[in-house]
Formats: structure tokens, C-alpha cells, sequence
């Protein structure tokens, strides 16, 4: 594997039944950059993930991470990860979630106050520590969750849809602290349906019907297929025959 790429996918597909979610997906992501998973509700960025993640088994493909075949314990210690639903204990504190987590992780005990304030400051939750979590907003519980899954330091975060349900000015304060974690060296991978969350990303995938459509830059992807905007490059590429 060529040095400086973190996750390689190659002619991954995946089925539900009779059903192919994904078809031959392939793209690299390199070390500390932010590469973005971006495409409509239903194109299949979630399988994608959990297949990522080893949550899922391919029905084709490799999925290689960190120099690892996935699925492969070794690896997981190593990403963070937030689902879209928010794995959240709603009768406990923000505090006492963390804390959980942090057993869940091993991460050493005298360790953990600290590493609790660092990551709820990530996401501006340190006063409400005490509250309980089914006191929280739907923005507070995906900020909480976001905190959560840079715990224990991880070189790769895995974000499904991290944004979603929040505002501008939220939304602003999370990719301003995903910039600062990939100055950090960290490896971020998020997926998005809203297009305006596209020029966050170094580069993009396009997915489409579960198939990766178009790989690279924005610009570039736009100036590549002689469009104005990445809705456009969806429309021209994006063929609705379901042939397979
Ligand atoms: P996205 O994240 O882009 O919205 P998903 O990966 O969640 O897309 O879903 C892609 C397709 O796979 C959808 O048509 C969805 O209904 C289907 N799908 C996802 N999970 C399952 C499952 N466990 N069983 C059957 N179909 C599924």
C-alpha cells in the first residue's frame, strides 16, 4: 500500500438480501486529511462506513486501514467513531458517559479528568457536564457523541452525518474543531448529504445509487465534468437506470 494513504477501498459491494447497496465502490483516503463521503439519503454512505468499521461484511472487495485488513481488532483501538443515532446512556450525566467510555477505552484512570475537560471543551459542553443527557438537545447529544468518540485519542474519526440537526453556528464551531484535530495529524472521514459541507472537505467521494461516482477535489471534480456546481456533477453522473 502506497505510503501516506490511510484507508484503501477497492471493489467493495455489498448486498442486503437480493439488494446491491454498494457496487464496486474504490477510493483511497490519505493520512490527515479530510475526505468527505458525499451523496443523498439512501446512496449508501452508511454501509459504507459500517463495512469501514467492520460492523458489516462486504460481499466483495477489501477495505484495507492502517495497513490492516478490516475487518481487525488491532485497528479499532485506533478510529473514533459516531453513528447517526447517538449511543448515548440518556439517565446518565454527560460527565458520567465519558466516564464510561473511558473504562470502555482503558484509558488510565488518572488520566481521564482530564481527557473528559479537554474533549467536552472540544465541543463547547463543559458547563453542562452535570446535566442529564435526557435534559440534552438533539445538538447537545451529537456533540456529546462527538466528544465521546475522541476519547481515547484516535488516529482515524469516522463521523456519520455529525452535523446534521444543528446550527450554522454549531455546525461552524464542529468544522472548526475538525480542523484543528487534522492539524493534529487526525485522520477524518465524514459523510454528508448537504452539498455547502462539500468545500469543508479536502477531498470527496460522490456517492450515488451505491456506486462512487467521481473521486478527488471539488474543483476539480466540478472543472473534470464541465459543471458550475457539485449538484450539477450529480445530475450529469448520476444515471437513475438501476442497471447493474
Ligand atoms: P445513506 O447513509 O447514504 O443514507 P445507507 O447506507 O443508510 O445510505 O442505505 C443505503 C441503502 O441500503 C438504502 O436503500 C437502505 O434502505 C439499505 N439498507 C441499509 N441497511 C440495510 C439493512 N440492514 N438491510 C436492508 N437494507 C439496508
Amino acid at each position: 500500500m502506497e505510503e501516506n494513504c490511510c484507508i484503501k477501498i477497492k471493489n467493495l459491494s455489498k448486498s442486503y438480501k437480493n439488494q446491491r447497496i454498494l457496487k464496486d465502490v474504490s477510493f483511497d483516503v490519505k493520512c490527515g486529511e479530510i475526505f468527505g463521503l458525499l451523496g443523498p439519503s439512501g446512496a449508501g454512505k452508511t454501509t459504507l462506513i459500517r463495512l469501514i468499521m467492520g460492523m458489516e461484511k462486504s460481499n466483495g472487495g477489501e477495505i484495507i486501514l492502517l495497513n490492516e485488513k478490516v475487518p481487525n481488532k488491532n485497528v479499532i483501538e485506533s478510529i473514533g467513531y459516531t453513528a447517526q443515532a447517538d449511543a448515548l446512556y440518556t439517565d446518565l450525566s454527560a460527565e458520567e458517559n465519558m466516564k464510561f467510555y473511558c473504562r470502555l477505552y482503558k484509558i488510565p484512570k488518572k488520566e481521564r479528568k482530564d481527557r473528559i475537560e479537554e474533549c467536552l471543551s472540544i465541543v463547547n459542553l463543559n458547563n453542562h457536564k452535570k446535566k442529564i443527557v435526557s435534559n440534552f438537545s438533539g445538538g447537545m447529544k451529537r456533540r456529546l457523541s462527538l466528544a465521546i468518540s475522541l476519547i481515547h485519542n484516535p488516529k482515524v474519526l469516522i463521523l456519520d452525518e455529525p452535523t446534521v440537526g444543528l446550527d450554522p453556528l454549531l455546525r461552524k464551531q464542529i468544522w472548526r474543531e475538525l480542523y484543528r484535530l487534522k492539524d493534529n495529524g487526525v485522520t477524518i472521514v465524514i459523510t454528508t448529504h448537504v452539498m455547502d459541507e462539500a468545500a469543508y472537505c479536502d477531498r470527496l467521494a460522490l456517492i450515488r445509487n451505491g456506486k462512487c461516482i467521481s473521486v478527488g477535489k471539488t474543483q476539480e471534480i466540478i472543472k473534470e465534468n464541465e459543471c458550475n456546481t457539485l449538484e450539477e456533477v450529480f445530475l450529469k453522473l448520476g444515471d437513475d437506470s438501476y442497471e447493474d
